[in-house]
């Protein structure tokens, strides 16, 4: 907007990702991580909500709304574990494939992985960043808006945000999953550590217990959930062999502004990105129970129903685009130069 005929300040990259069954961590959960593949790029995998994700790719791309890990980049993930497991690592296996687009800045003066910098016509420009980073990014923008003298005459002359806690942040101390257990036994201190669905929480009724008076992470919903479950007979898992129940999707309208069932299934529980299949025999009990709650009629529901089984089509693993592994691989690993992850 400030000059229309810069260059671009972002390059777009592909991140790739596969999703496994737990077993390829083994008895251990093990993780692992591979600094230097023979293409170079790092690859690794890691235990994540009770299955295992391995990544990632680092390809350019175009930006798109609807991402999607490209053959190739699955099959550069699978040699690349394949080189250092002893099991046969099968195009079969992959549950779920999925890619983010990182926003690279490839303007020549950032000079870490972002660039904040003020325009000529006094517009201040953040880019690239990641998530590790956003405080200070923001930090830097707000110092630089204050040194360039845009902001009002009575601003504090820095950014506060060094000083300032996340929500959730108050209180916190590294020993608080032991805490937790301590006192409400030990599926809270899986959900403060983000190991535990919200469901597991309010099956063992952890969370409830005690009445200590202190906030504990995850109470509310493990209540309500536990309360939905049995008030409107909603225990049943939506799926099996994965731990969501149906009184989830009623929560996730009523308490977290869920308005779609693809939400519910990609962002609000992780299945889409867990189990791409069980994901979509999940839909049509999540648009009944979404349907009901939201008042939807005929032509809204099959119009919801459908633009969710074209999203969820985006994570189903393409097994023989992915065996297509070792030509592929190296085209992808050369793409773009190592980014971060
Ligand atoms: C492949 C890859 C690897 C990365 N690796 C790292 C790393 O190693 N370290 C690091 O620090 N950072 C990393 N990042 C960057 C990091 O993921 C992002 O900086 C971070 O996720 C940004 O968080 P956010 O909440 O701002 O946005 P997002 O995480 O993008 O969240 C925005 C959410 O809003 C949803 N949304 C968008 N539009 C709508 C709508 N209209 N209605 C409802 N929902 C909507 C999106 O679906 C999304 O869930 C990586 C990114 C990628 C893609």
């Amino acid at each position: 907007m400030s000059q229309p005929d810069a260059a671009d300040i972002i390059q777009p990259s592909s991140g790739a990702h596969i999703t496994l069954p737990a077993w390829y961590a083994g008895a251990h959960h093990n993780g692992l991580i591979i600094p230097k593949t023979k293409y170079g790029r790092m690859v690794f995998m890691i235990p994540f909500l009770g299955h295992v994700i391995a990544g990632t790719t680092d390809a350019k791309c175009a930006v798109s709304d609807r991402p999607t890990a490209r053959g190739r980049e699955v099959g550069f993930i699978l040699e690349a574990l394949q080189d250092y497991l002893d099991i046969q690592v099968r195009p079969s296996d992959v549950l779920s494939t999925w890619s983010g687009i990182r926003p690279l800045a490839a303007d020549p003066r950032a000079k870490a992985e972002h660039l904040i910098m003020e325009e000529p016509d006094g517009m201040i420009t953040v880019s690239g960043g990641k998530w590790t980073t956003y405080r200070s990014m923001a930090e830097e923008a707000v110092d630089l808006a204050m040194a360039t003298g845009r902001m009002p005459p009575n601003a504090r002359p820095h950014s506060r945000t060094a000083r300032l806690p996340l929500l959730g942040g108050a209180g916190y101390t590294h020993t608080l999953p032991q805490q937790l257990a301590q006192v409400h036994g030990p599926a809270s201190a899986e959900a403060a550590a983000g190991v535990a669905s919200p469901a597991a929480l309010a099956k063992t009724g952890a969370g409830r217990g005690a009445g200590s008076g202190r906030v504990v992470i995850g109470e509310d919903t493990a209540a309500h959930l536990a309360q939905t479950a049995e008030d409107r007979g909603l225990g049943a898992r939506l799926v099996a062999g994965h731990p969501f129940l149906e009184a989830e999707v009623v929560y996730a309208v009523w308490h977290e502004y869920c308005q779609t069932p693809d939400d519910f299934l990609a962002r609000r529980t992780r299945l889409a990105f867990l189990d791409a299949r069980a994901a979509l025999s999940a839909l049509p009990r999540v648009v009944d129970l979404m349907a009901a709650e939201c008042g939807w009629d005929g032509a809204r529901r099959s119009t919801m129903s459908a633009s969710a089984r074209d999203y969820l089509a985006t994570f189903l693993p393409a097994p023989a685009a992915a065996a297509n592994a070792a030509a592929a691989a190296s085209a992808v690993a050369a793409a773009t130069p190592a980014a971060a992850a």
